[in-house]
């Protein structure tokens, strides 16, 4: 039984795990902003650290010696994606910014946001990323039957106060736009910001190899803070293809329950085990056996759809037994993604356990 002091430093532990990796930025396919926060963050917990040629940072902690005459120990990847939703400049017009989603950032949501500016293929000066702020014409001005729409995209602009000439020179089209937006904590356990999607996820990777420390396991764990799931699938495709996992998690966010939308995946009920044709029915089984073995609530999350990192490392090479834990969120791809802070330490642990339990065979 551990003492109620270290679970209360664990929480506070894990809740600033989960502000630092969300208030760091890193749009989808620029992850490079990010990469050494996650390296930092992995150095101390595993044997090799390794950023790929796309981006996706990698970190391996070894498992026991090989079985006897196998050639290499098993690997169990882990893979949560590290890139982030956002926007990216598609043109400058009188010093005013115009702007096309990265990602499936959610269109209604963007006028009065605060957001940052940064440099793509050149350093940010001295003074860092340019902030900004999303705008429109004032409701007063506009038609009568255009004051209670959403303002489309096409319509809104970033005022970064830069005059034209200033403008030009200081951004370029093809820079990123990210949300200026602090994470915090609510009353209880869930916290809010950009990004949750899918840094908490990270933060699962981080609180299962932390778990790991004590724990003894054969196989490799190799996680992998993945590149590009919001647009390409570059990280998990390329990962899973040089890593040749023997079994893997892909580790991601799902919608949970909220006042005007009904699903049965709640905030804070743990992890949701995902059953579905991208998924190895063995590995989800394990996983539920698992969870009740270690006494923890969670989830079934029935998925025909897919759509996350779990379906690159699935097909990769010969195939992949591949399992989806997902945390549940509320107001995906907005800049108030909320998340409960003991799913995220649920998922982690319930991860340790899994690779901690494997032997020869899945
Ligand atoms: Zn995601």
């Amino acid at each position: 039984m551990r003492a109620l002091s270290d679970i209360l430093s664990n929480m506070i532990q894990t809740a600033e795990l989960i502000k630092t990796l969300t208030n760091a930025v890193g749009l989808s396919g620029n992850e490079s902003q990010i990469h050494e926060l996650i390296k930092t963050l992995f150095a101390p917990l595993v044997d090799e650290v390794s950023v790929s040629k796309v981006g996706s940072v990698i970190g391996v902690k070894w498992g026991g010696a090989p079985l006897r005459n196998a050639p290499r120990a098993k690997r169990l990847m882990l893979a949560a994606h590290v890139d982030e939703i956002g926007m990216m400049v598609t043109g400058i017009e009188k010093g005013f910014l115009r702007v096309a989603r990265v990602g499936g950032t959610d269109p209604r949501i963007l006028l009065g946001q605060r957001v940052l500016v940064h440099p793509v293929g050149r350093d940010a000066d001295a003074s860092g990323p340019i902030p900004g702020l999303i705008a429109s014409r004032p409701p007063h001005v506009l038609p009568a039957d255009k004051r209670d729409k959403v303002v489309g995209i096409d319509d809104l602009f970033v005022d970064v106060g830069l005059t034209a000439a200033q403008a030009a020179r200081d951004i370029q089209v093809g820079d990123l736009v990210s949300f200026d937006i602090e994470t915090v904590r609510l009353r209880g356990d869930l916290f809010t910001g950009k990004s949750m999607d899918d840094r908490a996820s990270v933060a699962t990777m981080i609180v299962c190899l932390d778990e790991l420390q004590r724990l003894k396991h054969s196989w490799d764990v190799v996680a992998v803070a993945t590149a590009g799931e919001e647009t390409s699938f570059a990280g998990a495709t390329t990962s899973a293809y040089g890593i040749q996992p023997d079994a893997a998690i892909a580790i991601d966010v799902t919608f949970a329950d909220q006042h005007d939308d009904s699903s049965h995946l709640e905030l804070g009920k743990g992890p949701a085990i995902a059953i579905g044709p991208n998924y190895h029915p063995k590995m989800g089984k394990r996983l539920m056996d698992l969870a009740k073995k270690l006494d923890m609530s969670y989830q079934v999350e029935p998925d025909i759809g897919g759509g996350t990192d779990a379906w690159p490392i699935q097909v990769s090479r010969s195939g992949v037994p591949t399992a989806l834990i997902s945390l549940p969120l509320r107001y995906m791809h907005s800049p108030v993604e909320t998340v409960n802070v003991k799913d995220v330490e649920r998922v982690g642990r319930l991860m340790a356990h899994f690779a901690a339990d494997l032997a020869e065979e899945i």
